[in-house]
């Protein structure tokens, strides 16, 4: 029932798209780890209130107010969405990477970070002002409980740490064992962020039952239009930092006076939220929110186990497929597969599959290079090009990978489509 019940609405579902055989066919669009497409119901909310915006804690004007009630109350919707602590700030940003830039920003002096080397870029390279310990990619979900638990024995408990882990693997779609993670990293005095991009569109996530002290993601991968993201969680480093952009919005009171200017900082979100904000931006993160709660993730969950395992169990009969794991076959996952094909280059097999079959995939090492680089087996100490120049041919290593993604929005055509196509 879960496999032929109906995806949700999402735009961009009725385009043709030509082949190279001169068909049309109607695109299908794999690719929802980079960018999901938006809901319908997203995208008739924000264009609803398109006509009405106006500048946000900047007017005194009826559009004014408006805009700012409106981008007020999408950080409540956030807020209650992600289960937050009644202290938990949530602001808004541009992006996962722009979230856990701000966040890199507010560290205390002296923060100790332990990242997987598995983490996406946006979470592995803005800590640099801190002392990182890049972890080593674990073989199992029990095995990165003990990596942190290992890594955080004995450390002095009067520093600041901080853990970063992500949520769902954008390269695998494997789940992360955050609560234990957060579990042991407590326990040492360790606060834990977790990179949520990938989980927030697929699974319900409760921030407070969770633990965890922070959370990362963005409005496009979870069916809203771009130019939000999300940091929310707990509010004492954030409030005292430095703002992460100093400008009007982020201060409170500017004087010019003998000795020199003076700023008094905002308090609250406010703080790393200067410039005029993007409420367009806010009221679609809420909007999509409100999408997924309304759909109820019991019912989306469901679907999306009922299609990922049929696609796993069909890609399993084709001998020359490898999908990756790290975390080994029964971790489970949300719908994000990455793989490759025995004697096929990734990008030309990416390639053929948009140009023979209609089918938008991506092909690379999907900001997460020591990660694929670690499940193609290459050797750690030889950089390499992203993009392999030359066919792999049987036998030889991929340099890099295919990954196939797919949510709400997904029609079980579409993922029968993909098998038949590889
Ligand atoms: N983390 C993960 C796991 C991701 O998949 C992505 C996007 N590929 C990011 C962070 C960065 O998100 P954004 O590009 O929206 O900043």
């Amino acid at each position: 029932d879960a496999v032929t019940a109906p995806p949700l609405p999402v735009l961009g579902t009725d385009v043709m798209v030509p082949l190279v055989t001169g068909d049309d066919v109607p695109y299908a669009a794999l690719d929802y780890a980079a960018s999901a497409p938006a809901l319908r119901s997203v995208w008739e909310e924000v264009c609803g209130y398109v006509p009405y915006y106006g500048s946000v804690h900047r007017g005194a004007g009826y559009l004014s107010q408006l805009s700012t009630d409106l981008y007020e109350a999408s950080r409540v919707t956030v807020h209650e969405f992600l289960g937050c602590r009644a202290d938990d700030e949530v602001v808004f940003t541009r992006s996962t990477t722009d979230s856990l830039n701000l966040l890199a920003s507010v560290l205390p002096a002296g923060t100790q970070v332990y990242a997987f080397e598995t983490e996406h870029h946006a979470a592995l390279l803005p800590w640099r002002g801190a002392e990182v310990t890049v972890l080593p990619a674990p073989a199992s979900r029990q095995q990165a409980v003990e990596t942190v638990a290992e890594a955080l024995a004995g450390r002095d408990p009067h520093r600041p740490g901080l853990v970063c882990v992500t949520g769902a693997s954008n390269v695998t779609g494997e789940l992360w064992p955050i609560a234990e993670i957060t579990e042991v990293a407590h326990a040492a005095g360790v606060r834990v962020v977790v990179d949520a991009a990938q989980l927030v569109p697929h699974r319900p996530v409760d921030l407070a039952e969770l633990g965890a002290d922070y959370i990362a993601f963005s409005g496009h991968k979870m069916y809203a239009p771009f130019g939000a993201g999300v940091l929310a969680g707990r509010p004492d480093w954030l409030a005292a930092a430095e703002p992460y952009l100093a400008g009007g919005g982020a201060s409170r009171l500017v004087v010019h006076g003998e000795q020199g200017l003076s700023v008094q900082w905002q308090q609250g979100s406010a703080r790393h939220e200067a410039g005029s904000p993007n409420v367009i931006g806010a009221y679609s993160v809420a909007a999509a929110c409100r999408a997924l709660s309304a759909a109820g993730f019991e019912t989306l969950v469901a679907r999306e186990e009922a299609l990922l395992e049929r696609t796993l169990t069909a890609l399993a009969g084709i001998p020359e497929v490898r999908v990756l794991s790290l975390l080994g076959r029964t971790s489970p996952r949300v719908g994000v597969i990455g793989l490759v094909v025995d004697g096929w280059n990734s990008s030309h097999l990416a390639a053929a599959l948009s140009a023979e079959h209609g089918i938008g995939v991506r092909d690379g090492m999907f900001c997460a290079h020591p990660m694929v680089r670690r499940l193609l087996g290459a050797d750690p100490d030889q950089p390499q090009e992203c993009a392999a120049p030359e066919p792999a041919g049987p036998g030889e290593r991929p340099a890099n990978a295919v990954r196939m993604s797919f949510g709400a929005g997904t029609p079980v055509e579409h993922l029968d489509r993909f098998v038949a196509a590889v």
